[in-house]
């Protein structure tokens, strides 16, 4: 599983940076950027899945 992000929908809110730092940051403009490339382990997993019931625009998904 990965972390896909939809900077087209994020706003810049910063929830998933400040919940899940090792996974998110943001650029400039405050826009999250994901910071782990490939497979999630079961604890980065957990830790999307949080960020991800977490961002209010449904900008971060996870997936294949
Ligand atoms: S929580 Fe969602 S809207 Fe906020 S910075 Fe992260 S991806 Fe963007």
């Amino acid at each position: 599983m990965k972390i896909h992000l939809d900077t087209e929908k994020c706003q810049g809110h910063g929830r998933c940076y400040s919940l899940a730092p090792d996974l998110f940051d943001c650029d400039d403009l405050g826009t999250a950027v994901v910071v782990i490339a490939g497979e999630l382990n079961d604890e980065q997993l957990a830790k999307a899945k949080l960020a991800a019931g977490n961002c209010p625009e449904f900008a971060i998904t996870i997936g294949d």
